[in-house]
Order: structure tokens, then C-alpha cells, then sequence
């Protein structure tokens, strides 16, 4: 991959590797277009701005009780399952993890959280994250999320994965249907932009509805990527009319190496202001942004208040008084 680049851009995979697979490859059309600039290597990685930003811009690793476990919000924690990915987003806030040499949690790590989790049962969701969790082998991948499973106090495990939109074929009938057995899996998935909306990815995602995994999806917004109210109306349409759930539409984290992605949150607040209009409220995502110092996701909306009590701004641009609020 690396040796079909141009030099300049060999400096930059020198700092932050190039990694993609042969499917989503298929999807390009051209250098520069939306999957292009997801997956291959940018100069803007290696810009002055992103000196000025560290390389745990969410704070993770003071919120971390034990290796490869994240504990920030009361009822919920991040296992950081593996670092390896099916191919290297551009724009990942994990970027850190891409310079250790490749794990996946091992027996001795996993003893530790389970007995982390154990002494806190207020902690009820567990995001099994990385990396990417469905990089590892399925032997070894439900062993840990058998064992995850058997804690009392966990109820709900998410399952953090772009496998569909990278390696669809990853999700066999065999898993899907091993992963619905287990009553408290959700799958999160991370599609960006229509065109990656392929019949194996839909298909991928169908197996594992069918098998009563609830499918969520979370984009992030991209400048130059999918920033554009029409194309994020219709494409957040699409997917939940593929009844895949457009959960979280996320602000660029305040990463090194990720931050020539940023499109600032006015841009999001507008485009939330155009779904308004135009999107129904079962495909509307919660426009959020990470903090950081580990500061956790806020909730974005926009306002419309009109500046007196009472009175609000309408989606028409008049300004109505609610008698009751
Ligand atoms: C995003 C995140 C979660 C999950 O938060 P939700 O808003 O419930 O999706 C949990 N822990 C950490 C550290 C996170 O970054």
C-alpha cells in the first residue's frame, strides 16, 4: 500500500500507517472523493495545528482503573479489546494505538476487569471497543464476550465494530447468530457516507437484525467527507429505512492527527436545524462532542428560544409564544 504512494505522502504513512481492504478500496471512484480521503494518508495529517493537540485528547488514559479498560460515566465502561483495525481511519481518535505493537486483552487483563466489573455493579453497559473487536478470531472474540456476558450487573453489551462497512464479509450467518444467543448484544457500527451503503454491508447488518441484535450507527462528521445537510438527510433516510439506527452524528475529537477533519459545531447545529425540516425524528442522530480531559460526550441541539420567556423561533422563522412553557 504504502510503496503506490507518492513520497510525500510516505512521510506521513511513515507516522501514521495506511491500512485499507480490498472492499472498501472497490469503493473508490477517484483520489480525493469522500472514501479516498477516509482511508488514505493526507499532508494536513502532519500540519502545525496538530502539534498544538495531544495524542489522548479525550483524556482516556487518566480514566483508565486498569489496562485496557475505560471508566468515565457512573453506569458505563470502554474495553479496549484490541488495536487492531481492518483498515486505519484517517480521522480515528485512537490514533495512540497505533503505534503500540498489536494486542488483544489477554486471559490476565481480562481477569482484572472482570473483577473490576464485579466490584462495580453500578457499571451496567460495556462497549467492547479497540481497534476494531471484530479484527479478532471468533474463538477468542466470544470467549470474551461470553465472559462479559455471565457478569449480573452487565446488561447491555455493545458490540463497536465497522466490519460491515469494511470487511462484510466478516459477519457470517454463524456469527450473527452466535452473537444474538447472547441476549444483551447490541451492534454499533460506524458508516459515514451513502456510498459505503453496499448490498454486503446491508446484507452484513440484515444477519445481524435478524438474529434480534439491535444495529446503531454512529457517523462522524468529516469535513470534506460528508459534511452537507442534504447528503446526511438522505443517507440517515436510507439507514433507517435498512432499519439501521442513526444513533450518534459526532463532532471531530480534539485529536493530533485528526484535526484537518474539523468543521466546527455551528456547522453541526446547522445541519441539525436542517434535519429538523427536512428528516424524521426515527432517522435524526444526537449531535454530540467528545470534551476533553475526559469531560465525557455533550448533547448538542439548537436553540430556540427567542431570547424572551415564552416565546420560541419556529422552523418557519416566526416567533410563537407556548402560553404553558
Ligand atoms: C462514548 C463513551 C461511552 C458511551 O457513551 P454513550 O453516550 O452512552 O454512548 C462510554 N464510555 C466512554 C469512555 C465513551 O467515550
Amino acid at each position: 500500500m504504502t510503496e503506490s504512494l507518492p513520497e510525500d505522502l510516505r512521510a506521513v504513512a511513515e507516522v501514521y500507517p495506511v491500512k485499507t481492504t480490498a472492499h472498501y478500496r472497490s469503493l473508490i471512484r477517484e483520489p480525493g472523493d469522500p472514501i479516498w480521503r477516509q482511508c488514505m494518508p493526507s499532508q494536513e495529517e502532519l500540519a502545525p495545528l496538530q502539534e498544538t493537540l495531544p495524542d489522548d485528547g479525550l483524556g482516556e488514559i487518566p480514566q483508565s482503573p486498569c489496562p485496557r479498560l475505560i471508566h468515565r460515566y457512573a453506569d458505563r465502561a470502554v474495553l479496549l479489546s484490541t488495536n487492531r483495525c481492518f483498515a486505519l481511519c484517517r480521522f480515528c481518535f485512537r490514533k495512540r494505538l497505533w503505534k503500540e505493537p498489536p494486542f488483544i486483552v489477554s486471559d490476565e487483563e481480562l481477569e482484572t476487569i472482570d473483577a473490576y466489573l464485579r466490584d462495580h455493579p453500578e457499571i451496567q453497559d460495556i462497549l467492547i471497543s479497540g481497534g476494531d473487536p471484530l479484527t479478532i478470531p471468533d474463538g477468542r472474540f466470544f470467549s470474551i464476550v461470553e465472559r462479559l456476558a455471565v457478569i449480573p450487573s452487565l446488561s447491555i453489551i455493545r458490540i463497536c465494530s465497522r466490519a460491515p462497512v469494511f470487511e462484510p464479509a466478516r459477519i457470517t450467518d454463524a456469527f450473527a447468530e452466535r452473537l444474538g444467543k447472547c441476549e444483551k448484544t447490541w451492534f454499533m457500527t460506524h458508516f459515514n457516507h451513502p456510498r459505503e451503503l453496499t448490498p454486503a454491508s446491508l446484507e452484513a447488518c440484515r444477519k445481524l437484525r435478524a438474529n434480534g441484535i439491535p444495529v446503531l450507527n454512529q457517523t462522524v462528521l468529516l469535513k470534506g467527507v460528508n459534511d452537507d445537510p442534504v447528503l446526511l438527510a438522505a443517507f440517515f433516510h436510507e439507514l433507517a429505512a435498512r432499519r439501521i439506527i442513526p444513533h450518534y452524528l459526532f463532532h471531530i475529537d480534539p485529536v493530533r492527527g485528526a484535526a484537518h477533519f474539523a468543521t466546527g459545531m455551528k456547522k453541526g447545529l446547522e445541519i441539525m436545524e436542517y434535519f429538523r425540516k427536512h428528516l424524521s425524528s426515527v432517522a435524526t442522530p444526537v449531535f454530540a462532542l467528545d470534551l476533553p480531559e475526559g469531560g465525557g460526550k455533550v448533547h448538542l441541539f439548537p436553540d430556540y428560544s427567542a431570547g424572551e420567556p415564552q416565546i420560541f423561533r419556529s422552523l418557519d422563522g416566526r416567533k410563537i409564544r407556548h402560553p404553558l412553557a
